[in-house]
């Protein structure tokens, strides 16, 4: 049998990483992206993995993505919900805008999407769901109050709802990654990349997508089951939780 899975955000960055290692591994991958299509154009020609574009923050756009999918590919299995963004502001300087689009996003793109392959996993006893938080989360980080606040969100709907599906054979775990060398860290300037963060990880480098895509598999398993509400970190030693 052949799992299916989704992955948002699935077309760049840790997401592509996620759905190539899931195609390695044998799954049916359906990577779902926002609006960049000549990433994820050039992303389908080189891995042969279907694309499909929708926006995570919209729950009736979620539902007819959802519902493409499951028409090309079959009834879903695993949701990888990676899909993220960055508005980066002080506080006092954070707008309306900022706020609700990055928690539009981040979080309520979680529930938009979890909870419209939730039923379907229910009924077949079985599912795995990966939500890709952030150290951010964990830590708070100042310049991403409206970030943070929706990674830590992350989490503790990961840990709320890991008790939800636990008698339905269905796992929820969240991953915490650090710095990785993405087009969102790659953004962030220079000096402040060499002087203000590098430093701060002991491994002393960024990590890699692929360092993140082999949790993923981990975690989605059949024979991973028993690990549910869990929260991985994976940030080079850079803050521990
Ligand atoms: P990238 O910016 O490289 O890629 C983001 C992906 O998400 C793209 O495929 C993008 O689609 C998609 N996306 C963005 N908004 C939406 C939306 N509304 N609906 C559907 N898809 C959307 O991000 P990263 O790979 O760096 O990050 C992936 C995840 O990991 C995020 O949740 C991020 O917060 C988290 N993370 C990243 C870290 C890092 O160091 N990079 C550290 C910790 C956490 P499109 O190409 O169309 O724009």
């Amino acid at each position: 049998m052949s799992r299916v899975a989704i992955v948002t955000g699935g077309s760049r960055g840790i997401g592509a990483a996620v759905s190539k290692a899931l195609k390695a591994a044998g799954y049916k991958v359906a990577a779902n992206y926002a609006g960049n299509d000549e990433a994820a154009n050039a992303f389908k020609a080189e891995t042969g993995i279907d694309v499909f574009k929708w926006d995570v923050s919209d729950y009736t756009s979620c539902g007819e993505g959802i519902a493409a999918v499951e028409a090309a590919l079959g009834p879903v299995d695993i949701l990888v919900n990676n899909a993220g963004i960055t508005r980066d502001a002080m506080f006092h300087k954070m707008t309306p805008e900022q706020w609700n689009q990055v928690i539009g996003t981040n979080l309520t793109g979680v529930f938009n999407m979890t909870r419209q392959v939730w039923d379907g996993m229910r009924s077949r006893k079985f599912g795995r769901i990966v939500n890709i938080s952030s150290i951010n989360g964990q830590k708070g980080q100042a310049g991403q109050a409206n970030y943070s606040a929706a990674k830590a969100g992350d989490i503790g709907f990961t840990k709320a709802l890991a008790q939800e599906g636990a008698r339905a054979g269905i796992t929820v775990n969240a991953i915490c990654p650090g710095y990785i060398g993405t087009e969102m860290v790659r953004a962030i300037d220079e000096k402040v990349l060499a002087e203000r963060i590098l430093p701060h990880i002991p491994v002393g480098r960024l990590g890699e997508p692929e360092e993140v895509a082999r949790s993923v598999l981990y975690l989605v398993a059949e024979d991973a089951g028993f690990i549910t509400g869990s929260t991985l970190t994976i940030n080079g030693g850079q803050y521990f939780h």
